[in-house]
């Protein structure tokens, strides 16, 4: 218990050190602006990250506690525990798992397996390995995750909130990427292109995150989904067979975006990703030529809307996301076609009143706004899938006949298993999606 001691008193000497990435004011910026550059004001915009020298340690949030009270468990019966606070200094505090972590009254509250409990006055962050670097479980997420775990407090979210974030080799990390961005029965060439597209764009987050915010990558679709430790050979394959290389394009990094199903035309990233600089380099303007994912099962979908409650929904994204022009629609007679990119795809649509009224709305906002759903509008039964869309009237109804699933930018997944069934290598997958790119060994 002495060392307990110890370990206590050392994290109150810590208090007063500045803590390491905290004060970050764009985490509670909305998911679905995860990818879009931070406020101008806050940083000057990167001009592309450098590629990495090193395998990166990635900060993964994996779960998120936001009431008070609430406990996470990590790891099993019987498994060795070392908690430390970011910056201290000694060997840290040995405990046995499975550990019940909390945090109330400023402090850390760790139940160990035989119902010690330890308080740890560490005002931020708190770090938790294990001895044995076998994966650690998280319950209530019901995952195992390789690596160590971190408790980041989020007092901007209130009394017992904090962040779980998994700290994890890049190379570590991928399989579970992998395993939850394609299917089982997808080929090995598939898997391998989206090993190094799902790698690049890890770098390039942790390269604009760094600085910004207390993790790197979400485990959603608004990072990409990772599911940690996963049972699937061919995405531990895959990933070892594409050890540290990256897409390249001017000795620049390229973020590897990537989505389900381009519905047969690109977009740009500039367009549905975000203005950044970094967004404009050739291979992220898309392909010019139509693609392959014809076959896939949301190739082509369709969605009614009943016209009033969409012009409500619209009212209220246009509220929630300062858009004046949709927060004051009051009628809504069509959506017209507004621009398309090179490729053909819709980039912008008008918004027509019934008095003929009418202003302009990027498609992605379109989209985000016929998904939107608050405390007083429940959400739609069926979303839309993508942007891409023509919009008609029919009978009071709006319907909306999209393609594809996802933002369309970069690797199209349904496109690259196509183009593998067709004998392409990997290579030539990359090639096709992000045109001009190379393919470098960067670590
Ligand atoms: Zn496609």
């Amino acid at each position: 218990m002495d060392s307990r001691r110890t370990f206590v008193t050392h994290m109150i000497g810590l208090i007063a050190t500045p803590v390491l990435l905290s004060g970050c004011r764009r985490s509670s910026q909305p998911e679905d602006e995860a990818r879009k550059p931070v406020d101008p004001g806050l940083a000057p915009e990167p001009l592309g990250s450098p590629l990495p020298q090193i395998e990166p340690i990635l900060r993964v949030r994996v779960f998120r506690v936001r009431e008070p009270a609430v406990t996470i468990t990590l790891g099993e019966e019987g498994r060795p525990f070392r908690a430390r606070y970011l910056g201290y200094e000694g060997t840290g505090l040995d405990l046995s798992g499975p550990l019940t972590v909390s945090w109330g009254l400023r402090k850390w509250i760790i139940q160990e397996a035989d119902g010690r409990v330890t308080r740890v006055e560490a005002d931020d962050e708190l770090e938790l390995t294990t001895i044995d670097n076998l994966p650690i479980l998280l319950e209530p997420r019901g995952r195992r995750y390789p690596g160590s775990i971190r408790l980041h407090r989020r007092s901007d979210e209130g009394e017992g909130a904090f962040d779980v974030i998994n700290h994890v080799a890049l190379e570590s990390y991928l399989p579970g990427v992998l395993a939850s961005e394609l299917f089982s029965h997808w080929r090995r060439e598939t898997y391998l292109a989206q090993a190094v597209a799902a790698r690049s764009f890890a770098c390039s987050e942790q390269a604009y995150f760094s600085t910004r915010r207390h993790y790197d990558l979400t485990d959603t679709i608004s990072s990409q989904v990772y599911a940690g430790t996963v049972d699937r050979r061919v995405a531990y394959q895959a990933v070892r067979e594409t050890r540290g290389v990256v897409l390249s394009y001017d000795e620049r990094l390229v973020p590897g975006y990537y989505s389900s199903c381009c519905g047969g035309l690109a977009s740009r990233a500039v367009d549905v990703i975000g203005p950044s600089p970094i967004n404009r380099i050739a291979p992220l303007n898309g392909r010019s030529e139509p693609d392959v994912c014809t076959e896939a099962p949301v190739y082509e979908w369709k969605v009614r809307r009943k016209a009033d409650e969409f012009r409500k929904r619209l009212v209220a994204y246009g509220e929630y996301r300062q858009i004046t022009s949709l927060a004051s629609l009051e009628s809504l007679a069509s959506i017209e076609l507004d621009e398309t990119n090179p490729h053909g795809r819709p980039v912008s649509f008008q918004l027509v009143d019934a008095n003929g009224k009418s202003f302009r709305l990027d498609a992605e906002k379109l989209m985000r706004a016929a998904n939107f759903s608050n405390d007083d509008i429940t959400a739609p039964r069926e979303t839309l899938k993508s942007s891409f869309v023509t919009v008609t009237f029919e009978n009071g109804d709006l319907v909306f006949a999209g393609h594809g699933f996802g933002h369309g930018s970069g690797l199209c997944q349904y496109g690259a298993e196509k183009l593998s069934r067709s004998g392409k290598s990997f290579q030539e997958i990359l090639t096709w999606y992000y045109p001009g790119a190379s393919l470098l060994e960067s670590y």
